[in-house]
């Protein structure tokens, strides 16, 4: 864009240059006819005939491949013509060497002429194709009804450049560390051209409005020019991603931004930016989010108070028959003289009602965790990766990262793949609640995958980077409905170690020593498959094989 360049300036200065030529390649006509007077009539002792150079020169100016040969070919035979109307009487060795040399230079210079022309015609089919598909790619700019923007980025990869050099190598860091600085590169980004959907985005009056520096169009807060940077520091061909604008009126808008970045580190100064709102959409689904939550959260206090009536309903006949119980083994017991058989039969029953106590809570609990079936062979890459995915908005919302770590040679395990789904998905969200109460400016989450237990089992770590487990609350967590949140039910923990503990791995719960909680659960590895047995031979007409031995029923 913004070529020196437009297709109509470039034709009609062609047109211009092409009549001037003409001109000029007519001049070549009387010229000729002066030479061949002058080399005819007259006794000059030099190779005149020379000068029919010149007369080629003017007219290849206006002249076709085809015409220049023409003209050496004529010009070639006006000298041979003038050379034999001249000194047919007089014809020796110098006349013939000078009438050779003027012939010799009216073929050279045919010959360069002509590849000249050959080397211009190819320039000028170039110079056509190159401005036809300007004009196309200005057209498909202009009319594009996705918002573009051309950007030059070559201040910041300058900035980036020179922090290479003084010995920078954590971009991330170096922004945590200098506040200010991914705002400065803002400012740092120039627009300098828009088509009209983006001024129609934007509700802007003009381009002037739009170009110069974006920073003016970034919410301080949004996270996308840092990962732009990062994307830049990391040498990509691109970033993709979601982020906020400020309207001319003052509106954030929500928007999906694709860059490409030149790869061969030239063309900085013309980046070109899609942008495509999605405000709308974003709210709707907000709306649905908000809908969906309201009704889970409706759906779990219904859930909650039928739970706790049945659990009541259940339980009060055990506890009834416990309390009769007991009072009726102290009264024989305080009998004299005691009655102890009486008693023993008594508190026999109180154990008996106990035990039955605890069936209902364990019953209870298993239809919380549903019955978790652990026969699925799971690759925990997948899953986390899965989970990263399912999280997207939440994490974006919260501005955190997921950052994952997988060891080299971590085995598939085996258990239930939704159930784990739901336990690290508590887990992550656990963690996004635990940094956003403690306001953390590093919001970054880990996600580590390792063997463990001399390779039988594997540990999933979520790391976050919020207060930690308090001290109060450590004996706690994983106590049904305990939970120190306004909003929280207690129910994730208790939840997700009974998930975990039914398909043979623990959960627990530290602080990490340089702040922050871990939860790491524990998952058997998937045994190896064991090999297909090979179809067994056709048994003897006598008895069974002896390789394969009969089954004894
Ligand atoms: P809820 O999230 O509904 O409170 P949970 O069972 O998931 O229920 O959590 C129980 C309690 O454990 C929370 O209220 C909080 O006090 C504590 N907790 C859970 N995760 C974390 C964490 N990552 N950091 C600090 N405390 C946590």
């Amino acid at each position: 864009m913004g070529a020196d360049w437009t297709g109509a300036e470039w034709g009609s200065s062609q047109a211009a240059g092409r009549a001037a030529e003409r001109r000029l390649g007519l001049l070549a006509i009387p010229l000729a006819l002066t030479v061949f007077v002058i080399d005819t009539f007259t006794d000059i002792e030099s190779a005149i005939a020379v000068l029919y150079v010149l007369v080629l020169l003017l007219a290849a100016t206006a002249l076709s491949r085809r015409g220049i040969l023409r003209v050496a070919a004529g010009c070639a035979l006006l000298a041979v013509l003038s050379f034999f109307l001249s000194h047919w009487h007089d014809m020796d060795l110098s006349t013939v060497l000078r009438c050779g040399v003027s012939l010799a230079a009216i073929l050279i210079t045919g010959a360069l002429l002509v590849r000249d022309h050959d080397s211009r015609a190819l320039l000028v089919r170039a110079n056509t194709a190159l401005a036809r598909s300007e004009r196309r790619y200005r057209g498909m700019f202009e009319q594009a009804r996705i918002s573009l923007w051309e950007q030059d980025f070559t201040a910041v990869t300058a900035a980036l450049d020179a922090l290479r050099a003084d010995g920078v190598t954590d971009i991330a860091a170096h922004a945590q560390a200098n506040p200010g600085w991914a705002r400065e590169m803002g400012a740092a980004v120039v627009t300098t051209n828009v088509n009209d959907a983006t001024l129609e985005l934007l509700g802007a009056a003009g381009r002037a409005e739009v170009l110069g520096p974006l920073e003016r169009f970034l919410p301080a807060e949004d996270p996308a020019l840092p990962q732009i940077l990062l994307a830049l520091w990391d040498g990509r061909d691109r970033f993709e991603g979601r982020a906020q604008l400020i309207a001319a009126d003052g509106r954030t808008l929500t928007v999906l931004l694709g860059i490409s970045f030149p790869d061969d580190g030239v063309g900085f100064d013309r980046v070109v930016v899609g942008v495509v709102d999605i405000t709308q959409r974003e709210r709707t689904q907000e709306a649905l989010l908000a809908a969906q939550a309201e009704l889970a959260r409706a759906a779990r206090a219904a859930t909650l108070g039928a739970l706790s009536a049945s659990i009541a309903h259940e339980l009060n006949q055990p506890l009834g028959a416990i309390v009769l119980n007991a009072q009726a083994c102290l009264r024989w017991l305080r009998r004299d003289p005691p009655d102890i058989e009486t008693a023993a039969k008594a508190a026999d029953r109180i154990v008996r009602d106990g035990k039955r106590a605890a069936d209902i809570v364990q019953r209870t609990r298993g239809m919380l965790v549903r019955d978790t079936r652990c026969d699925e062979t799971i690759d925990l890459r997948q899953l986390v990766e899965e989970v990263a995915l399912l999280l997207e908005r939440e994490l974006s919302a919260a501005a955190a990262v997921l950052v994952t770590g997988f060891a080299p040679d971590v085995p598939p395990v085996r258990g239930s793949r939704v159930a784990l789904q739901q336990v690290l998905i508590n887990l992550v969200t656990n963690g996004l609640h635990a940094m956003a109460e403690a306001g953390t400016p590093r919001r970054e989450l880990t996600v580590t995958v390792e063997r463990a237990g001399d390779g039988a089992e594997v540990r999933v770590a979520v790391r976050d980077r919020g207060r930690g487990i308090d001290e109060a609350s450590r004996a706690r967590l994983f106590d049904p409905f305990f939970t120190t949140r306004p909003d929280g039910m207690g129910m994730g923990l208790s939840i997700c170690r009974s998930t975990v503990e039914s398909c043979g791995g623990t959960l627990t719960a530290h602080n990490h020593a340089e702040g922050g909680a871990v939860f790491e659960f524990t998952i058997p590895a998937a045994l190896p498959e064991p090999p297909t047995p090979a179809p067994a031979p056709a048994p003897a007409a006598a008895g069974p094989s002896p390789a394969v031995p009969a089954r004894e029923d």
